[in-house]
């Protein structure tokens, strides 16, 4: 049996540089690990059938059949390794859902990790990658947790210095918003057109930054392309990032294609005092800090 931490991931910079001919969208996005996180832990006997079974706790909305991403990581690792048996695994949700956060992701990821350690790690890291973005555009990402730049539709990665310690605050409230309903509504605002601009040139600000150990001067040129389209929609996001500027945040922007929103806070009992905040105006808060890259 394994347990693994599913990090939640926040988008310090995202955009969308092209629209492909099968559909998918290339993006240039830093992703970075935080410690928010669910807890997965994974059990499998090698037997002649495969039977997959999920339980969870923390969040009754989540399927935990095979509509749970988690579920399909074990079932498309198995078909990779030509093994087969039971698998059980346990989820505590706490990342919220549809929120920008990759919770689904990271659980796949989580799940990826653990059955491959649990076989005798026949795959490599690669190799992993390989099948998590058959799962989805986040799941390569989350097998390798920490800070990374992300091309492609979330195939390329490639090693940025770590993002430098600091206090976080991610939170969340409302209706989930869907991805796919995020990239819709940027189709329909760009017309379908899309340019690489200026994310070679902020993202090498960014990474300037973090190599010298500036979190707070790299706040500036955080962007999300993102922003463009959901606040318009999802009255909430803009309440929980004047309640983080109002609390002293340097940077509060939305992750992912939102709603969730995350700020970068000088000093921890401003974060804390922010997290108190959004809880009182009804949001899902948590405290938190970047993460280094799994072992
Ligand atoms: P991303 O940032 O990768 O777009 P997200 O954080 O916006 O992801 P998720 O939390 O991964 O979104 O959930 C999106 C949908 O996926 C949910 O509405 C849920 O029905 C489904 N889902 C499947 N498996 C999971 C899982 N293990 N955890 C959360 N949601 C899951």
């Amino acid at each position: 049996m394994k347990t693994e931490r599913a990090n939640a991931k926040i988008n310090p910079y995202l955009d969308v540089v092209g629209l492909r001919e099968d559909g998918y969208h290339n993006i240039v996005s830093i992703m970075q690990t935080v410690s928010l996180c669910d807890l997965v832990t994974v059990d499998f006997h090698p037997g002649v059938h495969t039977s997959i079974r999920i339980s969870a706790s923390g969040n009754d909305q989540m399927p935990t059949d095979c509509r749970n991403l988690a579920w399909r990581a074990a079932e498309k690792y198995l078909q990779r390794v030509q093994r087969a048996g039971s698998v059980q695994i346990i989820i505590q949700k706490n990342i919220p859902m549809a929120a920008g956060l990759a919770g689904g992701s990271a659980d796949a990821a989580a799940v990826l990790r653990a059955l491959n350690r649990l076989c005798g790690s026949p795959l490599t890291a690669e190799e992993l990658c390989e099948v998590g973005v058959t799962l989805g555009a986040d799941v390569p990402f989350c097998i390798r947790g920490g800070s990374a730049l992300v091309r492609g539709i979330g195939e390329r990665l490639s090693e940025i210095p770590a993002m430098p310690q600091g206090h976080l605050v991610v939170a969340c409230r409302g209706e989930g918003v869907s991805t796919p309903w995020a990239y819709g509504a940027l189709d329909e605002k760009y017309g379908k057109h899309y340019s690489q601009s200026t994310a070679t040139e902020t993202v090498k600000h960014i990474t300037e930054e973090w190599k010298n150990q500036s979190l707070l001067t790299s706040c500036a040129h955080f962007y999300n392309v993102f922003e463009e389209v959901v606040p318009t929609v999802h009255g909430h996001v803009e309440t929980l990032k004047q309640i983080m500027r109002d609390g002293g945040a340097v940077q509060a922007m939305m992750s992912g294609s939102g709603p969730s929103v995350f700020g970068v806070f000088e000093g921890q009992d401003a974060a804390f005092e922010a997290c108190a905040r959004l809880r009182e105006a009804g949001a899902a808060a948590f405290v938190c800090h970047p993460c280094e890259k799994y072992e």
